[in-house]
């Protein structure tokens, strides 16, 4: 399949008209394979990705920022563990963000993740990142109140300016040579119920469960509207979202995969070509090593 054909029907360039609304979380884009075809299909795109990864770094020019946001149990830790389970490790790093320490809150909110953007030739992936900034601490304006801003700089005006700090940020490590693609994976409120049941049910996913994470369902909708006027305010040619059906995890994998292989695809990376100097060194270390 050609790269970026099953993902491009869930990719977001220009946010200007999103409605969540068109989005279904049970879309399966007409695909019914069997777990094995789904499985076999899988492995296709992380073999795909793991040889562009290698060009990737071997190239050291761009970098690919991965940023993963969701509800909880929408799938994303086994998305980024399937996923990128080909990926050389030096070549990658995954950072989770979760609620911010006293230090992190003492400062500006990119600061944290800033400080872990991939460095040239790498892949990071934020598990969470500054997208909760317009999410968690919109749902909850006591999380706001709790950081500390000067009064004067908190008004009716604060999302539509984080936004904008958030694209002129974005816009900034694009021209720099990074490239970023946004994953929100779209779960729907009775699968998560599924998914939290099940997590009570059986007792080696009884750890993944946070009494919380019921807590956070009661506001769904109001997250809803959050992610939705996110993806509308942010969603860009240069950082495009993709709104990642998330109800069936197969497809969810399939989709992130073929989105990340378009991606590095889409850069022509190639190996670096050795200088003829170089090449001379190289031929006099193979003579020297065969004379030896
Ligand atoms: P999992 O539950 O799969 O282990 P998770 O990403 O849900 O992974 P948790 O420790 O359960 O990890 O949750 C992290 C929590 O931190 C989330 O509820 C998220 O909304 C919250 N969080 C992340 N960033 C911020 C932030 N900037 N301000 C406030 N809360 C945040
Ligand atoms: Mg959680």
């Amino acid at each position: 399949m050609k790269p970026g054909k099953l993902s491009d029907c869930y990719r977001v360039d220009d946010g200007g008209k999103f409605r969540l609304a068109d989005f279904d979380p049970g879309d399966i884009n007409g695909l019914t394979h069997s777990k094995e075809e789904a499985r076999a299909l899988l492995q296709e795109g992380v073999k795909r990705l793991t040889v562009l990864q290698d060009m990737l770094y071997a190239q050291d020019r761009w970098s690919l920022l991965l940023i993963f946001q969701a509800m909880d149990a929408a799938g994303k830790d086994s998305a980024i563990k399937h996923v990128m389970s080909g990926v050389n490790p030096q070549g990658c790093q995954v950072w989770s963000f979760k609620a911010p320490s006293p230090e992190e809150i003492d400062h500006d909110f990119m600061w944290r993740t800033t400080r872990a953007l991939p460095e040239r030739g790498r892949i990071g992936i934020f598990n969470r990142s500054y997208y909760e900034e317009v999410l968690v601490v919109r749902v909850h304006p006591d999380i706001l109140a709790r950081q500390r801003l000067p009064h004067e700089l908190v008004g009716k005006k604060i999302w539509r300016e984080r936004f904008e700090d958030i694209n002129a940020f974005e816009r900034y490590l694009a021209r720099n040579g990074t490239v970023i693609r946004k994953f929100f994976l779209h779960v729907s409120k009775k699968e998560q119920r599924k998914r939290f049941l099940e997590r009570l049910d059986d007792p080696e996913k009884n750890w993944k469960f946070a009494a919380g994470d019921v807590l956070e369902r009661q506001h769904w909708s109001a997250y809803m509207n959050a992610y939705e006027d996110m993806i509308r305010n942010t969603a860009h040619e240069c950082a495009p979202w993709y709104v990642v059906p998330a109800d069936n995890k197969w497809f969810t994998r399939l989709v992130v995969a073929d989105a990340i292989v378009e991606t590095l695809t889409s850069l022509n990376l190639a190996y670096p070509k050795i200088e003829r100097d170089k090449k001379r060194a190289l031929d006099a270390a193979r003579t020297a090593l065969e004379n030896e």
